[in-house]
Formats: structure tokens, C-alpha cells, sequence
């Protein structure tokens, strides 16, 4: 058998794991702040909420998607995104009918057949919030604020980050944009890559995201959406900068942010940090979807939100030096001088845990020295030596690992004098 992880894959081993559980800790405080819920969706759905949602000729639909049948004949797919899942269990579950609106966040893994690299796999993880009902440009730069705020709280310095945005336009003013690209394409398509020229009948607007040198140089040269927007949309655009000015987020106007999701209309956004990522240095990113609960038959709902990738946040920590890993797993340790006293041991450990003390102790018949060597690696501030003598007299010893002051103290007073070192 092969006994690694599948490529693409990664097990998060404890250090990576207790990042991950902080950086959901602090999405639930931060995000409750604005008023966000938790939500969970199935891990797959059917086939066409994602192909419908995102839009077949779009990279994830078209190449990337684990789809496969279930054991009754349908088509699943592994969710590659968040978004598609909560639009779909907000129209199934009725939560913005009546004019309500919601504020959803979620936090889970997500799947794309990619090919991977640093910062890019084919299993990572996510966390995202999704504002359903509401049309106003205040939530577009409400949303933006609070994944700056995120990122900044977890340490990301702001000078590290780039905020950029763009807006897509939407039904009235994108599909004659988007014949003018593929025109533009057409006109050049001796200078442009095969994809970029498929693009043009396909999706023409990818083609401002491709890497390849040469075609970001012809793209830059086509006419921009920002200079096509309707009415609406240039006011709802001029809106968003207008609150983000007020609040003093700076931002890159990108007209080359394009996103690789068909169900973007109006603005979209990309936080970007260079240090630590190489070329896949977008770590969180979204916009407004305001046609796409029509796309699953509901009604007509605005809609929009974010999604940011645990690994490439990860890296972006790591690369400003800010240490989430690396945590205490127990705050005391308990030695015994010989191995007879496992079961005073026991009971004492039991005792300690119970008042809320992170506690370990040998269950391997260590020397008492390598019981210390254990403590060490496990971070613990104290250690508690069980030994015949002390016990007799119905004591044990306590060692304050940062000091290395000892001192006997009674059983019954050890577990008080144990959380008034720990504080
Ligand atoms: P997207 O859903 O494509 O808008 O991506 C949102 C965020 O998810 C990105 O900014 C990344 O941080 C992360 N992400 C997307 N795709 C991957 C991937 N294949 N591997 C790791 N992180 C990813």
C-alpha cells in the first residue's frame, strides 16, 4: 500500500493544527463583532450547484473539480469553494426571504485538482464569510474592513499587506465589455497564448490573469470596464472607495483584478502579501455576487464575501516572524521517583486536571531523569516529584522549572500552589 498522504495533501500535525484552531478562534471572535454566524455545509454537493454557481468555462469547473458518481447515480463534487454551498443552504433554508438578510462565516477544507506548489494544494483549508440580502456599498467596505482587521489581528503588519480592488460591472454593463475583450483578443491574438486566444470564446476576461509575461503586457493595452460601467455600478463602485477612504483602509485599484469565479459582479478584492509566498501570494480575496441565487431559481438576493487560505496565511506569519506555533501542551508535569507510586500518581494527576491544570505524567516506566527531559519538551512550568518519603509524610515536591526553586508542600495544598505559579 502507499502510505503517504495523497499528493496535494498535507496532515496538519499538532503545531500546524493548534494554528489552524487559533486562526478559527479568532475569525469567531473578530467576525461576531460584525454581527456573523456560523454555518456549516456538507463537505460535497451536487454536481451543478458549483458548474451553475461558478461558472462552467471557469479554471475550477472546467479543470480542477473531484467530482465523481455516488453509489445512487448522482454527481457529487467535493466543495473547491465556499460560497456556492452557502448561497445554495441560504435559498434552501429560506434566510433572507422577507427582506431579511444574513452574515454567515465558515471555516473548512475545500478541494481543487491543482497542481501543486508552495501555497497552492489540492486539499486546503478555509475560512470565508458570506453577507447575504444586503445591496448597500457600506457592506462591501464593511466586508473589506473585517478581513483587514482579521489578518491584522493575527499579525500580518498592514505594511506587509496589499489591498486591491476592482469592480466586474454587471448585467448591464460586463457582456458588452466582455465582446469588446474578446475582440481585443482576437485582434491580438498573434501576441497572446493559445489559452488566452481559447479565452476569447470562452471567458474572455481571464485573459487579464494570465501569468504569462507577454500577455500581461497586451492585456494592459485593452480598454479597462472602468471606463464602461453603467451608471449604477460606477456609483456603487465610487461608493465602496468613498467608505473605504472614510475609514481610512488604503487600497491598489487593479483593473486587472478579474477573479476566477464567474459569479463576481460589481467590486472585488484581493489581499496580497509578498514576503514568504513566491507567486501564490494572494491570501484572501471575494467580492459581491448579486445574480447568483437566481443562478439555483430563487430570487433576486445581492449577496457578497470573502474567503482566505489557512496555509498561505500561515506562510504570511511565519514570513513576519509572528509565532503561533509552538505552545505549552502541558503546564505541569508529574514525575514519580519510582514506578510503585503509579497510583498515587494517578489520583494526583486526575486532582490537577480537574482544577483545570493542563497536566501529564510518564506512562512509559521513564528514568526519573528523562521524566524531567519530558516535562522540558512538553513546556510545562512545574514539576511535581512523587516520591515514598514525601508521600509518607503527605507531601510531594514541587519544582518551579523557570527558577528551579523547590519546595515540599502538603497534598492538599498542591493543586492551589500549582495555580497560583501558573497565574
Ligand atoms: P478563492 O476561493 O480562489 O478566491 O481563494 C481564496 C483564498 O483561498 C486564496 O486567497 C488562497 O489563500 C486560498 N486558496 C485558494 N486556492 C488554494 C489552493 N489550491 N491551495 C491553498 N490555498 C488556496
Amino acid at each position: 500500500m502507499n502510505a503517504r498522504a495523497p499528493k496535494g495533501t498535507a496532515d496538519m500535525l499538532p503545531d500546524v493544527a493548534r494554528a489552524w484552531e487559533h486562526m478559527q478562534r479568532t475569525a469567531q471572535r473578530l467576525f461576531a463583532r460584525y454581527g456573523y454566524e456560523p454555518v456549516y455545509t456538507p463537505i460535497f454537493e451536487h454536481t451543478e450547484v458549483f458548474t451553475r454557481g461558478i461558472g462552467e468555462a471557469t479554471d475550477i469547473v472546467s479543470k480542477e473539480m473531484y467530482t465523481f458518481e455516488d453509489k445512487g447515480g448522482r454527481s457529487i463534487t467535493l466543495r473547491p469553494e465556499g460560497t456556492a454551498s452557502v448561497v445554495r443552504a441560504t435559498l434552501e433554508h429560506n434566510l433572507v426571504a422577507n427582506g431579511q438578510s444574513a452574515k454567515l462565516y465558515y471555516a473548512g477544507p475545500m478541494f481543487r485538482y491543482e497542481r501543486p506548489q508552495k501555497g497552492r494544494m489540492r486539499q486546503f483549508w478555509q475560512i470565508g464569510a458570506e453577507a447575504l440580502g444586503m445591496a448597500e456599498p457600506g457592506i462591501d467596505a464593511e466586508v473589506i474592513v473585517m478581513l483587514m482587521r482579521y489578518f491584522e489581528e493575527l499579525g500580518i503588519p498592514r505594511q506587509n499587506m496589499r489591498l486591491l480592488i476592482n469592480t466586474m460591472g454587471d448585467e448591464n454593463c460586463r457582456p458588452a465589455y466582455r465582446d469588446k475583450i474578446a475582440g481585443f483578443i482576437r485582434e491580438h491574438s498573434t501576441a497572446l497564448c493559445e489559452e488566452c486566444n481559447r479565452r476569447a470564446e470562452t471567458n474572455p476576461l481571464r485573459a487579464f490573469d494570465c501569468k504569462n509575461p507577454g500577455c500581461k503586457d497586451v492585456m494592459s493595452e485593452a480598454p479597462l470596464l472602468r471606463d464602461e460601467l453603467c451608471d449604477d455600478c460606477a456609483a456603487h463602485y465610487a461608493a465602496v472607495k468613498s467608505s473605504l477612504d472614510d475609514l481610512a483602509i488604503s487600497y491598489i485599484e487593479d483593473p486587472s483584478l478579474v477573479r476566477g469565479l464567474d459569479y463576481y459582479t460589481r467590486t472585488v478584492f484581493e489581499v496580497q502579501v509578498d514576503a514568504g509566498l513566491g507567486s501564490q501570494n494572494a491570501i484572501g480575496g471575494g467580492g459581491r455576487y448579486d445574480r447568483l441565487m437566481e443562478q439555483y431559481g430563487g430570487p433576486a438576493t445581492p449577496g457578497l464575501g470573502f474567503a482566505l487560505g489557512f496555509e498561505r496565511t500561515l506562510l504570511a506569519l511565519e514570513a513576519a516572524g509572528v509565532a503561533i506555533l509552538g505552545h505549552p501542551v502541558a503546564e505541569v508535569y508529574v514525575a514519580r521517583v519510582d514506578a510503585a507510586l503509579g497510583g498515587a500518581v494517578f489520583a494526583l494527576v486526575q486532582e490537577l486536571r480537574d482544577a483545570g491544570i493542563a497536566t501529564e505524567t510518564d506512562y512509559q516506566g521513564r528514568s526519573l531523569k528523562s521524566q524531567f527531559k519530558q516535562a522540558d519538551r512538553l513546556g510545562a512550568r512545574a514539576v511535581v516529584i512523587v516520591g515514598p518519603d514525601e508521600l509518607a509524610a503527605g507531601e510531594v515536591t514541587m519544582r518551579d522549572m523557570t527558577t528551579k526553586d523547590e519546595s515540599r508542600i502538603p497534598l492538599g495544598e498542591i493543586a492551589a500552589r500549582l495555580k497560583q505559579l501558573l497565574g
